[in-house]
């Protein structure tokens, strides 16, 4: 357990913030992303820094642990992108899909019985 620098408190070293004075702990955390197969040996490395200047780094590392490029953005470029990168949803059109054909097969149904009102306006 490490000591926070603000007011000395004890914190765990995967803690943002001092859970003591609320003092930034860490100010950048970095998650890796496996590359497609196309790119294989490759990966993403999206560094998230929490600073007076906040961004995220995108950088490219090749199979040998070097880095071939890469680009920051702004918070604001950042959760443009956490938005175009949302999973397309897959379950509430697949639950619409089977409500629909629910909804076709009971009209079928009331169609062949007769029972299917008409309306004369
Ligand atoms: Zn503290």
């Amino acid at each position: 357990m490490d000591a926070c620098a603000q007011c000395g408190g004890g914190v765990e070293e995967r803690f943002r913030f001092c859970p003591w004075c609320g003092a930034t702990l860490r100010r950048k955390f970095v998650e890796f992303f496996r590359a497609h197969p196309r790119d294989a040996g490759k990966a993403l490395r999206v560094s998230r820094y929490v600073t007076d200047e906040p961004q995220v780094r995108f950088s490219v590392w090749d199979a040998s642990g070097r880095v071939e490029s890469a680009v920051s953005v702004d918070e604001r470029e950042a959760a443009r992108l956490a938005l175009f990168l949302r999973p397309p949803r897959r379950f509430s059109h697949g639950l619409s899909d089977a409500l629909r054909s629910y909804a076709a097969g009971v009209s079928a149904r009331r169609s062949s019985t007769g029972s299917r009102k008409t309306t004369s306006s």
